[in-house]
């Protein structure tokens, strides 16, 4: 009934009731109050408020719910692809592909719904390399010069260091990199280290600080690949310090001919330096408890080298379709919804990282409920996979379960088979679940090679990977399964209202 949802009409039946009042002795005005008459009049205040809110209220000037999100998707996929192939390198990564795809999503909140917009800028660090870098080694003479090739021998590491060259280098190997007793002696040295179990950021940093020229670190023998590990400080923030000295990746047999080395050249054409993005987010303000609020992610950068159609423009174009549809059939959630699209995911979730830091900071972190990521959601050999609550750490462990559990009953209803997938790393659940908010969310596959069993159940290729395209420039439109698309947001749409609908949320996701 509609005069039950609406506050208002309910306030104007209660005033219904209206005790006589005792208007005093004057001869010029009635002893009666003139009960007819303002009853008269609330029964036309009421009409008018009928007639202003109850079409809004009633299930029969909204739309019936779409069953199929997957067209309206692909209008954002389209338009977020020719942002890409109209800015630097094709890509939406941090720079002008980036703000681009912002606008597009911004001018949709602004124009179609009642978010309250807001932007979150923060800092992020980018490593740039114009091209692979240059090694040769000289033995005995200036005039025995070995070249090796850059690519398959050695590469610059991510993250590190400016661009340099460097002529005639002594190589000096240090074993043990962060035990503290010993001197470096390293000034103007390349300092070469073989990989081990300690934190490539320290052990070249501290190289750094003692003055060495660069940093090579080489493979063990059971390392066959060149190392794809960032020299950056995990979880860098605004005020950390970049490494500036070259630092290289070699496999073992470079590592072991350095050490016999007379000397080396090295030329770097990596940048590195501090630029500023944001985080786009729509607080839905108007209805649900802002206490036990749900805040759904999806990452908008893309990878430098392509439009990153699968990822992640299909979970950001997905989250905006679901926001317009919630909004179109005037939706009000029982708990708070915020819809996040972070900057920066490709730059070590720093959109999402910045995020949880500000909410500890303004201390509305335990406003926070539950957080739900939508990462790659339309990959073309893809597998519907739920994200596997039993990977968070203990204090989030139950309330993940209890998400997961949540996703895949909305499949199960569905008829839709579906698998599970790890919640370890890779994408912008982390910093929720490292500060005790459960988390959990939808993903369709990258790298991961589809068996036979997998073949049988989902269809699609075997032996082949669920994204051949994962991070490369062919992540294009061509490259979204449309299927996926259907599947994913569609569970996505049922869950977010079953969460925004939800009761006793709290209940539900944290023990007694
Ligand atoms: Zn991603």
């Amino acid at each position: 009934m509609a005069t039950e949802q609406s506050p208002l009409l309910r306030n104007v039946r209660n005033d219904d009731i209206i005790e006589p009042l005792d208007m005093g002795e004057s001869e010029s005005r009635p002893r009666r109050f003139p009960f007819g008459l303002i009853a008269i009049l609330l029964l036309v205040i009421a009409f008018a408020l009928f007639v202003i809110f109850v079409p809004h209220n009633t299930p029969y000037e909204v739309e019936p719910w779409p069953t199929d999100l997957s067209p309206k998707i692909f209008s954002h996929l389209k338009a977020l692809n020719e942002i890409a192939k109209n800015s630097t390198r094709n890509s939406r990564s941090i720079t002008d592909g980036y703000n681009a795809s912002a606008e597009y999503i911004i001018s949709n909140l602004i124009n179609k719904t009642n978010c309250d917009v807001k932007l979150q800028y923060f800092k992020a660090p980018i490593w740039e390399k114009e091209k692979e870098a240059e090694l040769n080694v000289s033995f005995g003479s200036p005039d025995e010069i070995v070249a090796f090739q850059g690519g398959i021998d050695f590469w610059s590491m991510r993250d590190g260091g400016q661009a340099a060259s460097l002529i005639s280098q002594k190589v000096v190997e240090i074993q043990d990199p962060l035990e503290n007793k010993t001197e470096w002696n390293v000034q103007g040295k390349v300092v070469l280290i073989q990989f081990g179990n300690f934190s490539v950021w320290d052990a070249a940093y501290k190289a750094e600080q003692n003055k060495a020229s660069a940093v090579v670190f080489y493979n063990s023998p059971d390392q066959t690949k060149l190392s794809y590990v960032r020299v950056r400080i995990p979880e860098w923030k605004e005020g950390d310090p970049l490494m500036n000295i070259p630092v290289l990746a070699a496999s073992n047999s470079l590592g072991r001919i350095l050490k016999i080395s007379s000397s080396i050249n090295i030329t770097t054409y990596t940048k590195v330096f501090v630029t500023e993005t944001f985080n786009v987010i729509c607080y839905l303000n108007n209805y649900g408890n802002k206490k036990n609020t749900i805040v759904l992610g999806a990452h908008l950068d893309s990878v430098p080298a392509g439009s990153g159609m699968v990822d992640n423009a299909s979970g950001s174009a997905t989250l905006l379709q679901i926001l317009l549809t919630l909004e179109k059939q005037l939706y009000k959630p029982k708990n708070r919804l915020v819809f996040a699209w972070w900057g920066a995911e490709e730059i070590g979730l720093g959109g999402s990282r910045h995020f949880v830091r500000e909410l500890i900071k303004s201390k509305e972190k335990k406003d926070i409920a539950m957080y739900l990521n939508f990462d790659m959601l339309g990959s073309p050999n893809y597998i519907p996979f739920v994200l596997q609550g039993s990977d968070a750490p203990p204090d989030v462990r139950y309330g993940s379960i209890k998400i997961q559990q949540t996703l895949e009953s909305v499949f199960d209803n569905l008829r839709v088979p579906y698998d599970i997938s790890e919640m370890l790393s890779g994408s912008d659940f982390l910093p929720f679940v490292q500060n005790g908010i459960p988390s959990g969310g939808l993903y369709t596959g990258s790298s991961e090679i589809k068996s036979i069993n997998a073949q049988q159940a989902f269809g699609g290729i075997a032996n082949a990977p669920l994204d051949p395209c994962y991070h490369q420039a062919c992540d294009i439109l061509d490259n979204v399964s449309e299927d996926a698309i259907r599947i994913t947001s569609k569970t996505a749409l049922e869950a977010i209202v079953n969460f925004g609908t939800m009761k006793n949320l709290r209940n539900y996701l944290y023990e007694e």
